[in-house]
C-alpha cells in the first residue's frame, strides 16, 4: 500500500495536471538532499517530462510518412549532394533566416528522403515541422471553409516554422489552384521555411502551373531566399528492387 504521504504528493501532482515521476529512481541513492534540493530535481524532472511530452505531439503533429535520416542516405549512391553540404543545414539557420530549399530531380532520386531527413532534425532542435504534399495542401485550402480538418492543417502550416511540400509538380494545377498556391506561398515568404520537392526543374514549372506570369510569380517568392539543389542520377528505388522470390 502506499505511504500517506506519497499519496498525496500524487494526488497534488493530478490536480496541476503534473505527468507521474517515478519518485524512487528520482531519488535512489540521493539521501542528503536538502529541501530546496529536492524541489529542485523534482521540478527538473517535471520540465524534462513537458519537454518530452512537447516533443512527441510535435513529432505526431509534423505527420511524417516515414522516419528517414542522413546516416541512412547512401550519398555514394546519389553523388550529387555531398553529406557535408546536408550536413551544413542540419544547423538549421536558414529556417531561423526562413530560407527555403528546393530538392529537384527526377522520380526515386532521394528527394523525399532528404527532406524528411532535415525535417527530422528540425524536430530534434524543437522546430515545429508540418508535411504535406501539394496535392493535400489543395485539398485543405480549397476546402478550409467547409472541413474543420482542413482548417486545423492551415493553422498548423501558420504556426510551424518548416513546411515540406512535398511532390510539387505531379499535377497539373488548374487557374484557380495555381492562384491558391501563389498566395499560399506569398504568405509563407520571409516567415516560414518551405522544403520544396519537384520531379520538374524550375523551366518546366510553368507546364503544371498552366500559366508564364504565375509561374514567375511563385518562383520569384520561393526562390528569393533559396538553396536549390539539383538531383541527378538513377532511382534508388529501381536500383534496389526487391523481388518477391
Ligand atoms: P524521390 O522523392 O526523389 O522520388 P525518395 O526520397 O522517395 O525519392 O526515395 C525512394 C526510396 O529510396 C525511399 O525509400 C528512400 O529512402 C530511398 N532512397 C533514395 N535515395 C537513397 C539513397 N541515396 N540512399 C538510401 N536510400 C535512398
Ligand atoms: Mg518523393
Amino acid at each position: 500500500m502506499k505511504s500517506h504521504p506519497l499519496k498525496r504528493v500524487e494526488e497534488l501532482m493530478k490536480a496541476l495536471y503534473m505527468p507521474s515521476v517515478d519518485f524512487d529512481g528520482l531519488f535512489s541513492g540521493k539521501n542528503a538532499l536538502t529541501p530546496l534540493d529536492t524541489i529542485a530535481l523534482f521540478l527538473a524532472e517535471q520540465q524534462r517530462l513537458r519537454a518530452e511530452k512537447q516533443s512527441q505531439i510535435r513529432r505526431k503533429r509534423a505527420d511524417l510518412p516515414a522516419q528517414k535520416t542522413l546516416d541512412s542516405f547512401d550519398f555514394g549512391f546519389q553523388r550529387s549532394v555531398s553529406k557535408e553540404q546536408m550536413l551544413r543545414l542540419c544547423d538549421m539557420v536558414w529556417v531561423e533566416q526562413a530560407y527555403n530549399i528546393c530538392l529537384l530531380g527526377p522520380p526515386g532520386v532521394g528527394k523525399t528522403h532528404l527532406a524528411l531527413a532535415l525535417a527530422m532534425k528540425a524536430l530534434d532542435m524543437g522546430y515545429g515541422v508540418l508535411f504535406t504534399t501539394l496535392d493535400n495542401l489543395m485539398k485543405a485550402l480549397k476546402t478550409s471553409e467547409v472541413y474543420a480538418s482542413s482548417k486545423r492543417k492551415l493553422k498548423t502550416l501558420n504556426s510551424v516554422s518548416l513546411i515540406v511540400l512535398d511532390e510539387v509538380g505531379f499535377m497539373p494545377l488548374s487557374p484557380a489552384e495555381a492562384n491558391l498556391l501563389f498566395g499560399f506561398i506569398c504568405t509563407m515568404s520571409e516567415k516560414t521555411s518551405i522544403i520544396v520537392t519537384s520531379n520538374k526543374g524550375f523551366d518546366e514549372w510553368a507546364d503544371f502551373l498552366g500559366d508564364a506570369t504565375i509561374t514567375t510569380a511563385i518562383l520569384d517568392r520561393l526562390i528569393h531566399h533559396c538553396e536549390v539543389i539539383n538531383l541527378t542520377g538513377d532511382s534508388y528505388r529501381l536500383a534496389h528492387r526487391k523481388s518477391i522470390t
